[in-house]
């Protein structure tokens, strides 16, 4: 593994159930996130899509197989240190924002800072969410913003714990097409600006497109990349692989 990558999976298969109904999600998948790039994987639904990120974030444990992240190779940690590890190096934002309605969206912001013990400095919790444009809404609550500031919101929480990877599971599948680019702008200017590792999983080329490279996954294995592609190339590219004969 090389320094400059942020997560290594090495012949990482996961298989749900046993006997004959075995599914395997995940078949032998070798891939790396170079740190500072953003990648978005792809494929057919069923493809392995959630189990790749789950698997990649520690949130799921491969059946055979190892994962890295920065140096630690998360099989061998047991459950405490795995939480640990996801809670202080590793964000995620969800299709669902998830945010707390009671909390105002500084305090959502803090929210991970607390669970860790940790106390939240109130200028950190204002850089944040001034990154995520919302320097102005940190007293509101999550039924008084968009769904787009919800979901900036979300990313500022994610983002509060300086996580080494960024993971969004179709972090744009609930916002309308504009709203969407606003977050995915927001995620490249993080690339590019701050060399943050974000991995996210999309159904859409556009969104894709944002992505220095993208994955096909189908039935659990790599089955190609695209590095640099526009919106039209990648949604071809998922055409063919949709029709490709089992
Ligand atoms: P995608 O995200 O691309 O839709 P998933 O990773 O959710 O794909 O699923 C990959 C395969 O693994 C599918 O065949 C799915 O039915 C199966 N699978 C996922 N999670 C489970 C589970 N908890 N139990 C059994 N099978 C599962």
């Amino acid at each position: 593994m090389s320094n400059d990558d942020a997560i290594q999976l090495r012949s990482v298969s996961r298989r749900y159930g046993t006997g004959d109904s075995t599914v395997t999600a995940l078949d032998e998948v070798s891939l790396t996130f170079p740190r500072g790039t953003f990648t978005a994987v792809m494929g057919p639904s069923g493809s392995g899509k959630s189990t790749l990120l789950q698997c990649a974030a520690g949130l799921d444990r491969p059946t055979s197989g190892s994962v890295r992240v920065g140096g630690t190779d998360l099989t061998a940690l047991s459950e405490r240190r795995l939480t640990l590890l996801r809670r202080e190096r590793i964000g995620f934002v969800f299709q669902a924002f998830n945010l707390l309605p009671s909390l105002t969206a500084a305090q959502n912001v803090a929210l991970p800072l607390r669970l860790a013990g940790r106390r939240p400095s109130r200028a950190r919790v204002r850089e944040v969410l001034a990154r995520v444009g919302l320097g102005d809404r940190a007293r509101h609550r999550p039924t008084e913003l968009s769904g787009g500031q919800q979901q900036r919101v979300a990313l500022a929480r994610a983002l509060i714990t300086r996580p080494e990877v960024l993971f969004g599971d179709e972090p744009t599948g609930a916002l309308d097409s504009r709203t969407g680019r606003e977050v995915l702008t927001l995620l490249r200017g993080m690339v590019d600006g701050e060399g943050q590792t974000v991995v996210m999983v999309t159904h859409d080329p556009v969104a894709a497109a944002h992505a220095d490279h993208v994955i096909f996954l189908v039935d659990g294995r790599v089955e190609g990349r695209l590095t640099g592609a526009d919106a039209d190339t990648i949604a071809t590219r998922m055409t063919h692989l949709e029709t490709v004969p089992c």
